[in-house]
């Protein structure tokens, strides 16, 4: 009986051994104890100590074989979970949540097994969309549902129903309508998850994101299922699947709280004109202040939407962490030692400007110095800088925007996006007197330098206020767990001009760490351009690029290429990385 259990493939077992965290001893025991309480591998698991609930989640979440669901009593529809019934829950380990169209969500501490599977479509009458939850929270909702144990075979007795609605209005926050029994005269089948049911569960997922440490949460509209990722470290991982049906109040839900009209909408998708909406959730995890930007989309299937989490540990990072090579690091204090002028921080959008943006605010908003921030999103926000809203002021022209900052007499003015109308007006800050740290959109520190050029200002103003520019991109980090030396190929050393001295290369093969990528987490590529003496007096003939360039290299700046290679041979990236990164820039 054992030894037949054992030739089955295992992959629960086998995921926990391969990671450690049980011995084949522990998982021979829990093989036997399987087979006499006939129980599955994962419970007797469980049961005997060897991993937590908490384990098995990450292991089936890992397998993505079935969503993981944070459960909690706000999704549970009393009705539904009635339909299944009191006795079957309990001997099932199961609870019914809702019930959309011919599917019925069923949490399960085991979602595979198929003769509960087969169970609960005979009794429920439809399809089942299995979900899992740990058992001692479902066996939990199961009593609070039923009443504690013992119940009178409430079988088809609900218990008070939570408020249904349709679709969740825009008021998710505000107290449901009262009119239960209009409500009530709704049909299940084309009914939607309840308000509390899609609060509970993004509430879930953002928590689960912050935990994570993940930047970016997708939810996606699919054909039949709304597809729920999470970006961490970079990488896009599955989170789990909801019925369909969940997308548009889980949107809706979305858009309330970051107060995007729903209405406005609705006649946009009468007119199937495609809108695309923006806005942003405050939110406050473990005493962290984050915000959550949310951006959506009409998509084939629906509406999809992405959101962007910022702020709380995730960026704040000291300067000195942020990956810089040593002499750019100390050519950047250098510049962060005056005062005043301007010093840019240039970028891609994704290239991890804003983490290095707060990095240097972090270092520059000191009691004895007043910041005024003009951002369109407040990510983390610094003790010590006064953040104005750009929406707030919107309507105003760009540059009455600064002049507006500047009225509150700063000694440091931020800017997160330098557009054509606001160049000069940073620039007359900056002569002023005023520090000025603005992030703009460039390639590399050259590019960023011309351009201000080409948005009309003088190059021999520039001379006079410009400090110096930072410039960075992103690449992947190979996964440390699989990393293995490489030969690269020649065309590839050919194209990004390495030089030939016999170098080691690594890249990462792929294992389960790093979900067979070969990544794990990101890296920043970094090139510091200083306005030296050298630099300021090409500027000041109004020299070109090429003139630039070299004085700049003979002041000891080295280009982000340069960076990257330099990376890439201490084994943190790869080749073809800092190539993608760096290709046409
Ligand atoms: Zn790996």
């Amino acid at each position: 009986m054992t030894q037949s259990a054992v030739r089955q493939p295992i992959p629960v077992g086998k995921y926990f051994l391969d990671r450690g965290k049980i011995s084949q001893q522990q998982l021979e025991l829990a093989l036997q104890h399987r087979s006499e309480f006939g129980l599955k591998l994962g419970q007797s698991l469980v049961e005997l100590g060897f991993v937590t609930e908490a384990d098995m989640v990450e292991a089936l979440r890992h397998q993505a074989r079935f969503p993981c669901i944070h459960l909690t009593g706000g999704i549970v529809d009393a009705r539904v979970a009635a339909k299944l019934g009191e006795v079957p829950s309990r001997r099932l380990r199961a609870l019914a949540l809702n019930q959309i169209a011919e599917h019925t969500t069923v949490a399960l501490e085991d979602p595979g097994d198929p003769v509960a599977l087969e169970e609960l479509a005979r009794v429920l009458g439809t399809r089942i969309f299995p979900v899992y939850a740990e058992p001692s929270v479902i066996l939990g909702l199961v009593d609070q549902t039923f009443g504690v144990a013992k119940g009178k075979a409430a079988g088809h007795k609900a218990p008070p129903a939570p408020t249904r609605t349709p679709t969740p209005s825009p008021r998710t926050t505000q107290a449901v309508p009262r009119d239960e029994h209009a409500r009530e005269s709704i049909p299940d089948t084309d009914a939607a998850p309840d308000d509390r049911a899609v609060v509970e569960c993004l509430r879930g997922f953002l928590q689960q994101a912050f935990e994570q440490g993940a930047s970016d949460i997708h939810l996606e509209a699919r054909r039949d299922e709304l597809v729920v990722r999470f970006r961490v470290h970079g990488g896009l991982h599955e989170h789990s699947r909801l019925p369909g049906s969940w997308a548009r109040p889980a949107i809706a839900c979305l858009k309330a709280l970051a107060h995007i009209d729903g209405r406005y909408d609705e006649e946009h998708a009468q007119r199937e004109a495609p809108v695309a909406r923006e806005g942003s959730i405050p939110f406050v995890f473990r005493r962290q202040n984050f915000e959550v930007h949310i951006a959506t989309l009409p998509t084939l299937h629906g509406e999809s939407a992405v959101l962007h989490v910022l702020g709380g540990g995730r960026l704040q990072r000291d300067l000195e962490h942020l990956g810089l090579a040593p002499d750019d690091l100390a050519r950047l204090e250098t510049i962060l030692a005056s005062r005043d002028g301007l010093l840019l921080v240039a970028g891609p959008a994704g290239s991890g400007r804003t983490t290095t943006l707060n990095a240097l605010l972090a270092r520059l908003a000191t009691a004895d110095r007043k910041v005024v921030a003009l951002t369109g999103r407040v990510g983390s926000e610094l003790a010590g800088v006064l953040y104005v809203r750009a929406e707030l002021r919107a309507g105003l022209e760009p540059a009455a925007r600064v002049d507006a900052l500047l009225g509150q007499d700063p000694d440091l003015l931020v800017v997160t996006d330098v557009e054509r109308g606001v160049a000069r007006s940073l620039v007359d800050a900056a002569l002023a007197g005023r520090g000025v740290l603005a992030v703009q959109h460039a390639r590399n520190a050259l590019e960023a330098l011309t351009r201000l050029v080409h948005f009309g200002l003088e190059p021999y103003l520039l001379a006079d206020v410009l400090r110096g520019v930072v410039a960075q991109r992103l690449v992947r980090r190979i996964c440390a767990d699989c990393k293995t030396p490489t030969v690269p190929d020649e065309a590839l050393l050919t194209r990004l001009d390495a030089p030939r001295d016999g170098a080691t290369y690594f890249e990462g093969e792929g294992c389960d760490a790093c979900h067979g990528t070969g990544f794990s987490g990101r890296l920043g590529l970094f090139e510091v351009l200083s306005v030296t003496s050298g630099v300021r007096r090409e500027l000041e003939k109004g020299a070109g690029l090429e003139a630039l360039t070299n004085a700049a290299r003979a002041d000891g700046y080295a280009n982000l290429r340069e960076h990257g290679l330099r990376q890439a041979r201490a084994g943190l990236t790869t080749l073809h990385e800092v190539l993608a990164a760096t290709a046409g820039g």
